[in-house]
């Protein structure tokens, strides 16, 4: 049985219904992203797993428990907002400590339990400054210990990085997952940085409009996206358009496409097709059979790769070719031939568009 379960569960505010039948069961330990644009519910579904909404239908169980109807503070739950909420007239220390005097713990526990927090967030030795003497990094650092001082049974996140700069951002990501791993806590990361869901979690949920359009793996979510709206959201896709051939290949405009996985429907009919821009190369290889002509409409610089704008007949395509100090990228207005192998081709499924 799942620890943290989800069963149909909706919330409508007034005429407006803004999670519809959502069905999630997230396992004891498990690292759970809610990945999705903003206004698709994301915060709304987080908050009714810790009582601040009432479902409009539904249930939410902890452990077995029903929690639908519990008060917040009776579900045992940590949560860590996107502002830094610590209580700006309290030290360090005492955020940390306040979810324990609320539930009334013996002064040394309480003191015992600060101390061991602040040396997991690696702070310590800021037991005694307060909120505003700390960078937006260590803030957030000190709400986690807040969260996990009273040893909630799950752990909340509501886009904790979204607020802080680029650095401190990837770095605190892998404290908080690593901090994660060793609590072996339960936890909802809300965020709609697909890079944040693909490097930390255990399962994104992928959301839109209220309703779950995947929910998998990373590298489920990533390599083989249900539908268009994923393939979209999750990471960069080019879409060219094809038409489906005999035995369930594809033509664009006249050059033949094999697909590992050979896309159903009649011959003749219409199909789009993703490909990631890292599959896209620019020589050939034993692998690589696909070949479409394509013409460079534009070249970015990203560093390690460059990435290629080409125009081809069914669409537009983006390469990403390895960066080599001695062979600059392809200029504008040159044709080239493009290959990827059928593994790397997918044809999509008609959905939502990003
Ligand atoms: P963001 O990433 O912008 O926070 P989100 O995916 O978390 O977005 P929610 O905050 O859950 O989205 O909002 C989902 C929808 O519910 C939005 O259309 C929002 O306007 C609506 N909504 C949220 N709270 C309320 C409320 N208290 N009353 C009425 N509508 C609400």
């Amino acid at each position: 049985m799942s620890f943290l379960d989800i069963a149909g569960v909706t919330k409508s505010f007034g005429p407006n219904t803004v999670v519809h039948g959502f069905d999630l069961a997230i396992q004891k330990g498990e690292f759970v992203s809610f990945l999705g644009p903003s206004g698709c519910g994301k915060t709304t579904m987080l908050r009714m797993v810790a009582g601040f909404e009432l479902p409009t239908a539904g249930t939410i169980r902890i452990d077995g428990e029903d929690v639908t109807h519990q008060q917040p503070n009776r579900r045992r739950i940590g949560m860590v907002f996107q502002a830094y909420a610590l209580f700006p007239n309290l030290s360090v220390a005492d955020n940390v400590a306040f979810g324990l005097k609320v539930a009334g713990r013996p002064k040394r526990e309480i003191a015992l339990r600060v101390e061991e927090m602040l040396q997991l967030i690696k702070l310590p030795h800021l037991a005694d400054r307060y909120p505003y003497q700390l960078s937006g990094g260590q803030q957030q650092r000190v709400a986690l210990a807040r969260a996990l001082a009273p040893s909630p049974r799950v752990l909340l996140l509501d886009e904790p990085l979204s607020a802080l700069d680029a650095k401190i951002r990837l770095s605190l990501r892998e404290e908080i997952r690593a901090l994660q791993r060793e609590l072996g806590i339960t936890t909802i990361f809300v965020t709609h940085d697909q890079e944040e869901a693909l490097s930390m979690s255990d399962r994104i949920v992928v959301m839109s409009e209220g309703r779950i359009e995947q929910c998998g793996a990373p590298f489920e979510i990533y390599n083989r996206p249900n539908n268009r709206f994923v393939a979209g959201f999750v990471g960069t896709l080019s879409l060219i358009e094809g038409v489906r051939a005999a035995g369930g290949s594809v033509t664009v405009d006249g050059s033949p496409v094999t697909l590992a996985e050979p896309s159903p429907g009649a011959a003749g009919s219409p199909v789009t097709l993703a490909l990631r821009p890292e599959a896209v190369k620019l020589e050939p290889s034993p692998e690589r059979v696909n070949c479409l002509r394509g013409r460079v409409e534009d070249a970015h610089f990203l560093g390690s790769v460059v990435r290629l704008r080409l125009s081809v007949a069914g669409g537009t395509i983006l390469a990403d070719t390895f960066n080599r100090p001695t062979s600059p990228p392809p200029v504008r207005g040159t044709v080239v031939d493009l290959f990827f192998s059928p593994h790397d081709v997918f044809a999509l499924q008609p959905g939502a568009t990003p």
